[in-house]
This record gives C-alpha cells, structure tokens and sequence, in this order.
C-alpha cells in the first residue's frame, strides 16, 4: 500500500482528495499536514484521518509515509514539493505546479533526481468522459482535427473568493483553470500547443488587478487551432469542449467539472449519437494510477512535465494578454 499524507487542509482535500485516498484499496491515508495545529486537528477529525502534525519534518519524525499530496496555496507548491523529494517521497501536487517555468522545472528536475513520482492533479484526466473523447480522437473516429473549443466557465463560490480573486502573485483565473483546459486538450489530442493570443479581464470578482476570465487562441503542432474560455463569473454558463474534425466532430456538455458529470456526443452530418459513459470519481482514479506509478513504474494521468507543459502555455496566455502579442510557448522535457 502507499502511505498518504495531505500537505495542507484545503477546501479542495477536504470535499474531494481526503475520500478519494480513502477509497482506493492501495492506498492508506495516514496523515494531514497543516500549519494551523486546530485546522489540521479538525480536518483529520471530520475525515478520520490518524495524525495530524504541523509540519512534513515532525510528521516525519513519527510516522512512516511514501507519498504526499501537496494542496496548499499555489505559492506554496514549490517549497512542499522540494521539501518532500528531498525527503524521497512521492508527489502528487496541486495545479499550477510551481507560479514561474523556472519553479516548476526546478521540481520536476528534483524529483526526477530523487527518484521520486512527481505527478500533477489535473485531475480530469481521471474522468471517463475524458478519456472517452480521447479514445474517440486517437482512433481516428472524427478523422484528423481540425478544431477545437474549450470553455471552463463557471461561477467561483463565494467562499473560495479568497486568495484567488485577491492576490495578484498567485490568483487569477490563468492559474486557476487555464492550465487545467490546456492540459484538457493536450490530452484528449495528443498533441502540443506552440503559441498563443489571448485577452484578459477582470470583469466581476478578480480585485487588484486579478483577471477572473481570458480567452485564447491557441495554435497546435499538427495544425490544429483552438479556442478556450476560462472564466470564474459565469453563474448560467454550462462547460463544453469540442473536438472538429474531417470525419466528425465531439461534443462534451457539462464535462469541464471536479465532479463525474456531463455527456459526450459524436456527430457525423446532422446525426447526433450520445457516447455512453460510465461515470467515476476523477479524482479516485488520479490516485489509483498514481498509486499504481508507484508501486509498478506506471505512468501518472499526469506527469509532472505535463504540469509544467500546462503552466509554460498558461503563462504565454498571461503575456500575451498583458502585451497584446503573439507568445510562442516554450517546451520542455
Ligand atoms: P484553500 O484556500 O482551501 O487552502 C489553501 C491553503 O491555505 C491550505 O493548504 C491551508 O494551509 C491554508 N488555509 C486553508 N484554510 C485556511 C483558513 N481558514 N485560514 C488560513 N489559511 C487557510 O485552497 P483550495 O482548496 O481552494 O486550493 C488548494 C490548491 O488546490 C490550490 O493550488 C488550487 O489551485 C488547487 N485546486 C485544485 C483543484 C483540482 O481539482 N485539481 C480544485 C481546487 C483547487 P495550512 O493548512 O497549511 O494552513
């Protein structure tokens, strides 16, 4: 079994990861990490969690641990991850993977040398709607792609309009989903983005200068042009992506989402066909391929260079929509 532990006792632990650890049969939540002693107590008294400790090295001192899912604030991403390689464990960490290229290279290059998984919680690729459209995709079914559209907009609870809305060093909707809708398409196309132009806005909730929607065009490597939406003010708006190709095209409704919800339609002409889908919990299946890198050498849903392919075409949107150019994005392996 891996042994988990929960690196800071956030909204997203808390209503999501905590079960999901806890119901995958290879892995054992054992732990939370908090620097508040009373929320770390609370949090592992409302989930079951044995040990709560306020920092990775006295948690350490006690307790035997493999792997750490790291879900701090995004500044604090970079610290927890070096600091838990350096300790050899494993390492689910939260998006964006680090807030510059350099950081995030930096862990991915740390973990790599500590011998360690590095893995990135896009947690979408866990959703068999997901993967369904991939499959779609790679076998060829809508032909080559010409297309695509991807529309991550949603309304931000009022609750989590905290550091994201406020913080210009580490908020903004760039952060938040754009690097979750570019991993969405690097996934379901297999294929890379290479440059960008985009405009930014804070239209409702994003304060100091904090953007809470940008869209983007987006060129790819076989051609490909996409368009994508993030957005944190759209109460009424329903997530989508879209995949057009010669032979068809994909249609996914409500799919954009932490929850296993939404449909995926293959369209040929004017027939529209539902793809059936069984549904799963994203983030159980993060976990368990996870558990299964560590335990057998496969491969995470996705890899830490896939979040710092995430983050190099998030932060060419960011200057490209601060600059009002055109931004190649930089690739690294
Ligand atoms: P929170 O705002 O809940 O928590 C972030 C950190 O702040 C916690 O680790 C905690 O650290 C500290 N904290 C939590 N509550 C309080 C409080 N009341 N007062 C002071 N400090 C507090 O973060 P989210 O859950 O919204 O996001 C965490 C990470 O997960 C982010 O990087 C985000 O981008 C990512 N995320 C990913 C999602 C996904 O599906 N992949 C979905 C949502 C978020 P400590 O306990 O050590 O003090």
């Amino acid at each position: 079994k891996v042994r988990w532990a929960i690196v800071g006792a956030s909204q997203i632990a808390r209503s999501w990861v905590a079960k999901a650890i806890q119901s995958v049969p290879d892995a054992e939540l054992v732990a939370v990490v908090s620097r508040s002693a009373e929320r770390g107590r609370s949090f592992a008294n409302d989930l079951g969690i044995p040990v709560s400790a306020t920092s990775l090295k006295s948690l350490l001192a006690e307790t035997a641990i493999d792997a750490v899912y790291v879900s701090t604030n995004n500044a604090r991403h970079r610290d927890d991850t070096l600091e838990a390689a350096a300790a050899s464990l494993h390492v689910l960490c939260e998006k964006p993977l680090g807030l510059t290229l350099y950081d995030a290279v930096e862990m991915a290059r740390a973990c790599d040398r500590a011998g360690v998984v590095l893995a990135t919680n896009h947690h979408m690729r866990g959703a068999a709607t997901h993967r369904a459209i991939r499959d779609l995709v790679l076998t060829g079914q809508i032909g080559r792609p010409l297309a695509a559209r991807a529309m991550y907009c949603e309304y931000l609870p009022k609750e989590l309009q905290t550091w994201r809305t406020k913080d210009k060093e580490q908020g903004g909707v760039i952060y938040d989903l754009t690097v979750h809708n570019v991993d969405v398409l690097r996934f379901v196309l297999a294929d890379e983005p290479v440059e960008v132009m985009s405009m930014k806005a804070s239209s409702l909730i994003g304060e100091n200068g904090v953007e809470d929607q940008v869209q983007s065009i987006v060129n790819f490597a076989s051609g490909l042009i996409a368009y994508m939406h993030e957005g944190q003010v759209f109460a009424h708006h329903e997530t989508a992506l879209e995949i057009h190709g010669t032979e068809g095209s994909i249609y996914g409704r409500g799919i954009l989402d932490e929850a296993p919800s939404g449909r995926v339609y293959l369209r040929r002409g004017t027939e529209m066909t539902e793809i059936p889908v069984e549904p799963a919990n994203l983030y159980a299946t993060t976990i368990a391929q996870f558990d299964a890198a560590v335990l057998h050498g496969d491969r995470p849903a996705a890899t830490g260079w896939d979040g710092v392919a995430s983050l190099a075409t998030a932060l060419a949107v960011r200057r490209s929509a601060q600059e009002g150019v055109r931004v190649s994005v930089p690739r690294f392996e």
